[in-house]
């Protein structure tokens, strides 16, 4: 799923095409279900005419700022936004689930094979939008604030960064990366953390998104830029793995990287560099990524702790 990164990477490079112009209609290929907040015709209705003001991200949200309403884009788990001509073809067309026609003729799409994405309209984003927590990158998010947040908090780090309340635009990548950055394990109790601690978890948060920013996201599975290409984080990350490419070590101790399933999550760390602290791990089953259907039972009846220690390498 597009991270912060991700989504700060498509809106930077849709501002160039798209803010000035005016969105003359929308059309659906088939009917949008529950992919927007309005039936096609009203939604189709609604929005031509409205000029794009500016184009923002929150946490993962793309917000089109329109002359009277906001347009807000959720990527989803493959959601795509790309602006053509419109005779252009593009690969991605096969999954057009809505087409922007401007009145400079061009065209901005959004594609989507999995069809979670959201395209909502609406006259205020709060509406709409849940609970968010602040944006990491942010000057105004600061180590004292994020200690000040995390005192209130329970459980495993790892869900606590998923958490979109807690800290905005965190997903699966970025939080194992920013635990690997901060050498703690991703089942440490978000509570037991001592105060440098904390401050290196900020500042593996910051470290790993502002990385996935500058290197334009990454491209593992089917994210892709709004132009096509892939960005380059990917070749960058340090504990993150695609499934079955964990043979390459851990950066900084040559280590092998442990995967285990947490929350249904692949997550990915280093054991050398991020060690089991038995007094301080959250308090959570968990089952080692090697767990296959003939090995189920054996995993089920590993402690907590030994699997946690010997998490199992693939
Ligand atoms: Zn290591």
């Amino acid at each position: 799923m597009p991270e912060l990164p991700e989504v700060e990477t498509a809106v930077r490079s849709l501002r160039d095409p798209l803010v000035g112009r005016t969105i003359q209609s929308a059309i659906f290929p088939a009917d949008p279900g529950r992919m927007t907040n309005l039936d096609a015709a009203h939604f189709a209705a609604r929005i031509a005419g409205q000029r794009v003001e500016r184009i923002e991200r929150r946490a993962k949200y793309l917000i089109f700022v329109l002359s009277t309403d906001t347009l807000i884009v959720h990527l989803k788990m493959t959601g795509h936004l790309y602006v053509l001509p419109p005779t252009a073809e593009s690969p991605f067309d096969r999954w057009v689930r809505v087409r922007f026609l401007l009145e400079n003729g061009q065209e901005l799409r959004f594609s989507d094979t999995r069809k979670f994405g959201r395209v909502l309209l609406v006259s205020d984003p709060a509406e709409i939008l849940p609970k968010l927590g602040p944006e990491p990158l942010e000057d105004d998010f600061t180590p004292d604030v994020f200690r000040e947040r995390l005192k209130r908090r329970k459980g495993a780090l790892k869900a606590l960064l998923l958490d979109q309340s807690f800290v905005a635009g965190v997903g699966n990548i970025y939080a194992d990366e920013a635990l690997h950055i901060a050498r703690l394990h991703p089942l440490r109790e978000a509570s037991s953390l001592s105060k440098t601690e904390a401050d290196r978890l900020y500042t593996g948060i910051r470290e790993a998104l502002a990385d996935g920013v500058r290197f334009q996201g990454a491209s593992v599975s089917t994210y892709r830029k709004p132009d096509g290409t892939r960005g380059e984080a990917q070749q960058q990350l340090r504990v993150y793995r695609e499934l079955g490419n964990l043979d390459k070590p851990c950066p900084d101790c040559g280590g092998p990287i442990t995967k285990i399933f947490f929350g249904g999550r692949g997550t990915h760390f280093c054991l050398n560099c991020q060690p089991v602290k038995p007094r301080y791990m959250a308090k959570r089953t968990i089952r080692p990524a090697t767990a296959t259907k003939t090995t189920k039972s054996k995993a089920k009846s590993v402690s907590k702790k030994r699997s946690v220690t010997n998490g199992t390498r693939t």
